[in-house]
């Protein structure tokens, strides 16, 4: 128990607190601003007065300390600093979010409810926890930038306070904020925080190296800055001759890039010699700013020569996350290169404080749409991360994850998948039946094509269904090994299957014609066919690839059988009645040919002269096109017998009587059924004929032509509506 004594004073200190949270503030507050964080803070107070620290301090600190890394070193507004100081009120206390918001209005409680939900998100436990941090990053990208910036200073105010922590939660925490927090530090412009953030993490993910390089740095302290007033001995005169306003400063860089570098180039802290940049800020006005900076550019490259590819102007094109600066690398004193970066004072305190120093400068006092500004520039930049590849690649260092892809389920949980991977991975990934059973796919609500790239941040809904199974396209639309290797045995068995029912599809189809299926027909339709085996032959009559017509073709090579194949055609089409010829012929006066009743030219035969209503056939000659004939023409059974192929079929029909023809695209899910489907629905259910179909498939979708003859328009519409209604369907239009 703490005695009363003990609970004065920290009452006190909170106090003194609350009041430097106020001073501190990078924004000036008015008097509104005052009373929201001054209500937030007796708010938060209240809300955790029952609660203490693993340090044993107040909790209440934490929230504070939060407040003023967000309204100091980060420079946001006052709704940022009031929804800092309530951050994890709602997650640990009574309050509730509507407590919040009717309190302190919605956008303070949208906020609150980010970081409230980034608490909760926690269960799927076998994904690693750096993974599942990062798609809460991601997952909180549409609510409000203000969330993730928050976050940021909370995580940096644990990592500050991490000591009293067991170890293997302090290594935890370390990592994932190396993973995570420090390069959405780096990307939003908060390069300070960043810095911190990764050397407090080494500090505790290797403390020997950690220690060991701090301790080095401030022994070469002296060194340094002899080295740096050697670097500015030599300028100076020609700076001040000049007049200008200036100071130079070393800047040592971060023992976490040290670290790094000694890593990278495999050397000793002694062989790093780019280990601190010099900095050149100048005081100057806005309209003289570049030219003051390419000033001195010019005087430190009189005397100390550059390496000219390592020449960076971020003055003429800033950063994306509002960085200026003009940095340089010299051949500096003792020939070290140093790197030398010019700024003047309103860049540097950009580079300080991000855009929100920006908005300081650039709209003074309409600085609160300076923020709201700066904000949606920030949410731009993250959302389409690659506007600037180049700045992307090397602020966030996303390649961390170059090899991965993190996409959700429509629960909202995160699969992670190969760079590359397409929904039928995906698909794979969630179970091998779910896979198996793929008919289709949506990314964020939207059907795609199957061999579609996924990318982070995609939701991903696969639809199945129980006739759906594997086909030969699908091992171009999967790139993972599980996949393929799933697709590929599913394949094998599939064709084993489809072969055998080919199989006696064939001894049926052959029966019909007269010839036996034996391994001598066998063979000769392997040949026919051009076919490697036998079950390539079944296989392929078993997927309908080999049709009647292929069959047809076989059997007419095929001498014996082919009469008798004739004779049994010329039996279903039977002699027509008699009927009043006059009447026919005026009535049926337009000829037609195959299936999908083309106009086409054609000339009447000599050999049996047929007229308008005649039964007819098309033989297709070789010099004179389409000549009609009598089907009781003399000629009719050796050309049918002998030239099967070359018939067209034809008829004529009552050209008053002539129905309108129109056509219907649709667009979904490919899958084997459903060509079945839709002709049931046009030729069964309605008053509908079809002209023809055509169907193209891509990665899983179809998309299809269909020309229809009806009678009215309300047929038409009628059928439209039924065609919407198949399952897997996602688009029927009319032309
Ligand atoms: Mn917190």
């Amino acid at each position: 128990m703490m005695t009363e004594a003990a609970i004065e004073k920290e009452n006190k200190e909170i106090a003194q607190q609350y009041k430097e949270l106020l001073r501190i503030s990078y924004q000036s507050l008015t008097d509104d601003d005052k009373k929201l964080i001054r209500s937030a803070f007796d708010t938060a107070v209240d809300a955790h007065k029952e609660q203490r620290r693993k340090s044993g301090e107040a909790y209440i600190f934490h929230p504070i300390a939060v407040a003023k890394i967000v309204a100091s070193e980060i420079g946001l507004d006052a709704v940022s600093i009031a929804s800092a100081l309530l951050h994890d009120v709602v997650e640990d206390t009574e309050y509730t979010l509507d407590d919040i918001e009717r309190m302190f209005g919605e956008t303070v409680a949208r906020i609150v409810d980010g970081l409230t939900k980034i608490a909760h998100l926690k269960k799927d436990m076998n994904i690693s926890q750096q993974a599942e941090n990062f798609r809460k990053m991601l997952l909180t990208l549409n609510d409000d930038i203000r969330v993730i910036i928050i976050k940021i200073a909370d995580r940096y105010h644990n990592m500050l306070t991490m000591d009293s922590m067991p170890e293997h939660k302090q290594v935890k925490i370390a990592s994932e904020t190396l993973y995570i927090y420090a390069p959405l530090a780096h990307r939003i412009g908060l390069y300070n925080i960043k810095t911190e953030l990764e050397d407090l993490s080494l500090k505790y993910t290797e403390p020997n190296v950690y220690r060991d390089i701090s301790d080095k740095i401030e022994e070469t302290k002296e060194e340094q800055q002899a080295y740096i007033d050697a670097f500015t001995g030599t300028i100076q005169n020609s700076l001040d001759r000049e007049g200008l306003d200036y100071i130079i400063k070393g800047r040592m860089k971060s023992i976490y890039s040290i670290r790094r570098k000694m890593k990278v180039q495999n050397v000793p802290f002694e062989q790093i010699y780019d280990k601190f940049a010099i900095r050149v800020i100048y005081k100057s006005d806005r309209p003289n700013e570049k030219f003051l900076a390419w000033k001195i550019y010019s005087i430190v490259t009189d005397n100390f020569t550059p390496n000219p590819v390592r020449l960076r102007d971020w003055i003429s094109s800033p950063k994306s996350t509002g960085y200026e600066a003009l940095h340089i690398t010299v051949m500096g004193p003792k020939g070290k290169w140093v790197e030398v970066q010019i700024r003047s004072e309103r860049m540097h305190e950009i580079a300080e404080k991000g855009y929100a120093a920006h908005f300081k400068y650039k709209h003074g006092d309409q600085k609160e749409q300076g923020i709201e500004i700066w904000l949606n520039r920030l949410q731009e930049a993250l959302e389409n991360a690659n506007t600037n590849a180049v700045d992307f690649v090397e602020e966030f260092k996303l390649n961390l994850y170059s090899k991965e892809i993190f996409v959700f389920t429509p629960q909202g949980e995160l699969k992670s998948l190969p760079k590359g991977a397409t929904p039928l991975d995906f698909s794979f990934n969630i179970h091998t039946e779910v896979g198996m059973r793929t008919r289709g796919a949506k990314v964020n609500g939207k059907l795609v094509p199957l061999n579609t790239v996924l990318h982070s941040g995609d939701q991903v809904e696969i639809i199945t269904s129980e006739q759906a199974r594997p086909n030969q396209n699908w091992l171009d639309y999967a790139t993972t090994a599980r996949a393929r290797a799933k697709i590929k045995s599913s394949l094998r068995e599939e064709k084993k299957n489809v072969a055998l029912e080919g199989k006696e599809i064939l001894r049926r189809k052959l029966k019909s014609q007269k010839i036996t299926l034996n391994e001598d027909t066998i063979n000769k339709m392997v040949v026919f066919f051009k076919l490697k085996t036998s079950l390539d032959l079944f296989y392929r009559v078993g997927i309908g690839a080999i049709d009647n017509q292929r069959l047809k073709d076989f059997a007419a090579t095929y001498n014996n059988a082919f009469i008798s194949f004739f004779k049994n055609k010329i039996r279903r089409n039977p002699v027509p009645k008699e009927i009043d010829k006059e009447e026919i012929t005026a009535k049926y006066n337009l000829l037609v040919f195959g299936g999908e009743e083309e106009k086409l030219p054609y000339i009447l035969s000599q050999c049996c002269n047929p007229i308008p209503g005649d039964d007819v056939f098309g033989f297709v000659s070789v010099n004179e096109g389409i000549k009609v004939h009598s089907k009781n023409c003399p000629n009719a059974i050796s050309l049918q017998s002998n030239y099967a192929y070359r018939i067209i079929s034809a008829k004529w029909i009552d050209s008053s009587q002539q129905e309108f023809s129109s056509e219907i695209t649709l667009s979904g899910i490919d899958n084997l059924g459903i060509v079945s489907e839709i002709t049931d629905i046009i030729s069964g259910n309605m008053h509908v004929n079809m002209r023809s179909i055509n169907f193209t498939t891509d990665g899983g979708t179809f998309s299809g032509k269909i020309t229809v003859v009806v009678k009215n328009n309300a047929t038409l519409k009628k059928l439209v509506d039924n065609l919407k209604r198949i399952n897997g369907i996602d688009k029927v239009t009319r032309i």
